[in-house]
């Protein structure tokens, strides 16, 4: 059972390392800033990295910015963290599927239409806008005016990300 062919590596998101058996990880590909939190949520897989063939790329400028752009017009931007972005830049530049769990990942990746698939579950089966709703008065926020969890000024409660 050798490695798979460069031109099959997937790129599979942290929780990929922390739920999938050794052989499903085996000539995966990650970012470079995924090695940190591999590290911190699957020790034991960091310390294989190597053995399993794990090949750690960067992702290009051009395709971090594209990534970005989309994740702003589907409203998930402000709940992507950076390792999110360039595992998708690295889709992009690759033109690779990318396993995750994270719905905004797979959100992105659908509008974009990169391949993915999820780690563990049925994942999305269709794309979701996101929109920062005030709890309170209803009222809906752009992700430049406040961030989720912020105070609404027009009515002191809590705003929050909800799929519309
Ligand atoms: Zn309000």
């Amino acid at each position: 059972m050798g490695a798979r062919v460069d031109g099959d590596r997937m790129i599979i998101d942290t929780a990929g390392f922390i739920h999938w058996p050794h052989d499903r990880i085996r000539g995966a590909m990650v970012s470079a800033s995924q090695v940190a939190e591999i590290e911190r949520h699957a020790p034991e897989v960091y310390l294989l990295l190597e053995q399993l063939d794990v090949e750690i790329a960067m992702p290009s400028e051009e395709s971090l910015q594209r990534i970005a752009v989309i994740a702003a017009e589907t409203g998930d931007l402000g709940g992507l963290s950076p390792v999110d972005l360039e595992v998708l830049a690295l889709g992009l530049d690759y033109n690779r599927e990318i396993a995750t769990d994270d719905h905004r990942v797979q959100n992105v990746a659908e509008a974009n239409n990169m391949a993915w698939r999820s780690v563990s579950g049925s994942g999305i089966r269709t794309k979701w806008r996101w929109k920062l709703r005030c709890l309170g008065c209803r009222r809906e926020w752009q992700d430049s005016e406040l961030e989720d969890g912020e105070i609404c000024s027009d009515c002191g409660s809590r705003v929050r990300l909800v799929r519309s």
